[in-house]
């Protein structure tokens, strides 16, 4: 475990013991903390994946040194996954439907990796399939996949989930967490859950996505401006297990971009629309604790801000509303 107090060899051994911080707008009495991911040398939570995933495949035989990682992703993970891959010989393309943001685009491709794009109409979905097909062009490529490869859930079990224990002396009382491949929220659930079975866990996503089908609603699709979480079409998000989520919490583009501005000119972070549609979400969830409404085992709750705000800016995230392209 690194404490940053010594020097290092590589970037991958900063991965993850990110720092908890509180969240003002939350009531005393039921203090809202965030994971501040952003402090992960490719500036997001994806970091702790890629170097996670890489390793366990290099491990077990999976992927054979000097191979080739493919994966479809919006960007973040690509980011992860070429920190990773760069440091351990690997090389890397990205499948990246057009919408996402250029920033990360163009980080993936500092990172030494290759990026090809999908038609935004075709989504993940495209994506998804898009990669498939190189990996079976290529010899000795494989495709992580993060949608549905349970070592992504595992990363965070292993790592979020034991460090927010620890920072709070186990007294968690909810879990909340937005969900895209949904593995940073299960990972930290499944850990705390089973610490205590009865911690609240919170499924954050954009209004106009669909998880809430997985817990019996019928929800109306529609397009969302909140990048990075959320889903269209559930067949997609695997690792999402019902089970372990008390309720989806939904979150609009206006109350996220208000809450970006928020946590910008009030608290002094930098954090992206997942990030603000999470702390809305949490500090709602605490409110509910405070009043009684949720029955939590510890007065607190956790969320995680996934990314940056600067990774957006091309995308008008500080602009007025109406400007904010998403
Ligand atoms: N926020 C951002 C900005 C992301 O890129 C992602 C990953 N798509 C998430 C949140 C959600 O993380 P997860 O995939 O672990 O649910």
């Amino acid at each position: 475990m690194t404490t940053h107090e010594e020097p290092l060899d590589s970037v991958l051994e900063t991965v993850g013991e990110t720092p908890l911080v509180r969240v003002h707008t939350a009531p005393d009495e039921v203090p809202v903390y965030a994971k501040l991911e952003s402090f992960n040398p490719g500036a997001s939570v994806k970091d702790r994946i890629g170097k996670y995933m890489l390793e366990r495949m290099l491990e077990d035989g999976q992927l054979d040194p000097g191979g080739t990682v493919i994966e479809p992703t919006a960007g973040n993970t690509g980011i992860g996954l070429a920190v990773a891959a760069g440091q351990l010989g690997l090389d890397a393309i990205f499948v990246v439907p057009e919408r996402f943001s250029l920033e990360k685009q163009q980080l993936m491709r500092a990172l030494g990796a290759e990026v090809i794009n999908t038609p935004t109409e075709d989504d993940m979905g495209g994506a998804i399939q898009r990669a498939h097909e190189l990996a079976e062009e290529l010899d000795n490529a494989v495709v992580p996949q993060q949608f549905e490869n349970p070592l992504n859930t595992e990363a965070h079990y292993a790592t979020t989930g034991p460090e927010i224990y620890d920072a709070l002396d186990g007294e968690v009382g909810a879990v909340v967490a937005g969900c895209g491949t949904a593995g940073t929220l299960m990972g930290i659930a499944k850990y705390h859950r089973e610490q205590h079975p009865d911690t609240y866990v919170g499924a954050v996503e954009p209004e106009g996505s669909l998880y809430s089908e997985f817990k019996g609603d019928h929800p109306e699709a529609d397009a969302y401006k909140i990048e990075g979480i959320g889903t269209h079409d559930i067949e997609t998000n695997q690792l999402f297990e019902p089970d372990l989520v008390d309720d989806v919490i939904q979150v609009s583009d206006r109350a996220a971009h208000e809450e970006v501005q928020r946590l910008a000119a009030e608290e002094g972070h930098l954090v992206a629309s997942s990030a603000a549609a999470a702390s809305v979400a949490a500090v709602g969830v605490a409110e509910r604790i405070a009043s009684g409404e949720i029955d939590a085992p510890y007065d607190s709750v956790v969320t995680v801000f996934p990314d940056s705000s600067e990774r957006y800016l091309s995308k008008g995230l500080y602009r007025s509303y109406e400007e904010w392209e998403g």
